[in-house]
């Protein structure tokens, strides 16, 4: 006799644990939201690295919600 083992604690969401956590550090800024390099602090808003903001497009930015790094990305 087997009792069906419902897990409470399962979760919907992202795929991954690494794709969950970029996406809170995306938003807490401590990643670039889009190539996810981190950077040494939080920024406390969603940011974008150097690179990727020279790469981006006024339009993506207000789209995204992204303002530019500045703090040093983590090497
Ligand atoms: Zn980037």
């Amino acid at each position: 006799m087997f009792e069906e083992n419902e897990d409470p604690e399962q979760e919907v969401g992202p795929d991954t644990p690494e794709e969950a956590s970029l996406a809170d550090d995306a938003a807490s800024g401590l990643a670039c939201s889009d190539c996810g390099v981190y950077f040494v602090e939080a920024h406390g808003y969603p940011v974008l690295c150097s690179a990727c903001w020279d790469l981006s497009t006024e339009a993506d930015r207000k789209e995204a919600g992204v303002q530019l790094a500045t703090h040093e990305p983590v090497e």
